[in-house]
């Protein structure tokens, strides 16, 4: 969605941090591609349903400042409250992102102004769960107001809670309108989390760079067969990989 030719932004990593082994082997691999921008790992997982894998906590951001120490990728971690961005910022996190679950609420968005003001450190905003377009654009502009640090939207699709081909129907028109409204932002794509299956995350990627957007988000995991989270989704570090190289970026040599 950039009129410009700009090296695209490529994160990839797991879904979650599982252990130092899970994180290190992934990183060894994706840290060979010189497309990839940054290393993304949840920490703190916002799972629907209580019961489900919460995340390795705060001793994951260990691991990460490894992964940054060792391959010199920048790392990439999703954060929900004030004290979440103190943690990362402290372990030398560069990138944070607002997870889906917490942009549809202007409360959370708020608090996390707080943590955020006046920081330097790039934020990406994820799409709330529902089609809602001005809660997405909402929580963009309350961190707009409080720093002017880079901001960015990742679109990750919505909850479409028939039985479609997608995890998250990814509505296309939506992110267009976003782009439509605030030319400033760049937005990625997060094709791993729309189609909820590896088979059809090449597919929604190439058709993200198609339709011109900045960059995309893609879950990479040691063995995804065994991942505690989002199994069904994750790739390969090998497969990651194959589908860089065989995607055709716009005017861009990756
Ligand atoms: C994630 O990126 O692993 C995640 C929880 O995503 P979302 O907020 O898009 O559901
Ligand atoms: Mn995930």
């Amino acid at each position: 969605m950039s009129q410009h030719a700009q090296k695209p932004i490529i994160i990839a990593g797991p879904c979650s941090a599982e252990t130092e082994d899970q994180v290190m082997r992934t990183a060894a691999e994706i840290a060979g591609h010189s497309a990839v921008t940054a290393f993304r790992s949840g920490v703190w997982k916002p799972r629907s349903r209580p019961g489900n894998f919460e995340g390795a906590g705060d001793s994951a951001l260990q691991w990460l400042q490894k992964v940054k120490k060792v391959y010199g990728l920048p790392t990439a971690v999703e954060v929900a409250t004030p004290q979440h961005v103190e943690k990362a910022l402290e372990a030398g996190v560069e990138y944070l992102w607002i997870g889906a679950r917490t942009t549809s609420n202007p409360f959370s968005v708020q608090e996390l102004t707080k943590a955020l003001k006046g920081l330097e450190v790039k934020i990406m905003v994820k799409n709330p769960v529902n089609p809602d377009l001005s809660l997405w654009i909402g929580a963009i502009e309350r961190i707009m107001k409080v720093t002017s640090a880079k901001v960015m939207a990742i679109h990750r699709g919505f909850y479409p809670y028939e039985q479609t081909p997608y995890r998250n129907i990814p509505k296309w028109e939506i992110p267009i309108e976003l782009k439509t409204r605030m030319p400033e932002i760049s937005i990625i794509c997060d094709p791993s989390h729309i189609s909820g299956n590896r088979a059809l995350v090449p597919e929604v990627a190439q058709y993200a760079l198609d339709l011109n957007f900045d960059g995309l988000m893609i879950e990479t995991h040691i063995n995804p067969e065994h991942a505690l989270s989002d199994a069904n989704q994750q790739l390969t570090p090998e497969n990651l990989i194959k589908l860089l190289n065989n995607l055709q970026f716009r005017d861009q040599n990756i």
